[in-house]
């Protein structure tokens, strides 16, 4: 399999094509082996523009979905972002070419496990992960410049509202399980601003600020 030829046409035909237009983002897409975070057996099919299953009922993004939210997080290269939602890590590895550091909190031990496997494999040292609740946030090393929500949330937990820095940007999507909206969220002194980019479907934030199980 010529994973880097597929990784070029993914770009082409799924992110520029759709409109994403931030070099940075394309460029990072273009290099993390997202094959390397899905089992073996869908490997040849880990380029497609689709999600596919990573066990525990969870899913990797649809590629698509993982460029646009981080292209609205803005990255220059020096921020300092909280994931919700490791799952399999490959949206972690496409922040951390992006930012300085990544701090993701996944709260199902099996999947923290294999992400970090696959990130040191590729030599991700700027990525953290810690096996928790991710409604509570990470507060130890807040204020974040920049946090998404790889999860669907009922709403926007306040503490993660509360662990972004002023001038920050939270990408989460809200809403029920059927039917879901992308948000965006910046913050400056006066509170917070919210923006819809866009309907998607994610599996549940299930959290204390969450959904229950
Ligand atoms: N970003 C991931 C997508 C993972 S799917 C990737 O690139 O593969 C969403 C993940 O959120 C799942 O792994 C699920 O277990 C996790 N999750 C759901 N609720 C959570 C919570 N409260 N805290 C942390 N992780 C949570």
């Amino acid at each position: 399999m010529d994973y880097e030829t597929l990784r070029k046409v993914m770009v082409e035909e799924q992110l520029i094509s759709r409109g994403i237009k931030d070099k940075r983002v394309l460029d990072a897409m273009g290099k993390v082996p997202r094959h390397i975070f899905v089992e073996e057996a869908l490997r040849s099919r880990a380029y497609g523009d689709y999600p596919l299953p990573i066990g525990e009922k969870q899913t990797i993004s649809q590629p698509y979905m993982v460029a646009l939210m981080t292209e609205a997080l803005g990255l220059r290269g020096n921020e300092n972002v909280l994931e919700i939602g490791t799952g399999s890590g490959y949206q972690s590895a496409v922040l951390a070419e992006l930012c300085d550091r990544v701090y993701s909190v996944e709260r199902i031990k099996s999947l923290a496990i294999k992400a970090r496997e696959h990130l040191d494999s590729l030599k991700y040292m700027n990525v953290a992960i810690k096996i928790f609740d991710g409604t509570y946030g990470w507060i130890e090393y807040a204020p974040y410049d920049a946090v998404i929500v790889t999860a669907g949330a009922p709403e926007i937990p306040q503490s993660l509202i509360d662990q972004l820095a002023i001038g920050g940007r939270m990408v989460i999507p809200v809403g029920d399980e059927f039917s879901q909206v992308l948000v965006k969220v910046e913050k400056n002194r006066d509170g917070i601003k919210t923006t819809n980019i866009c309907g998607c479907v994610f599996v549940k934030l299930v959290g204390n600020y969450g959904w229950k199980e």
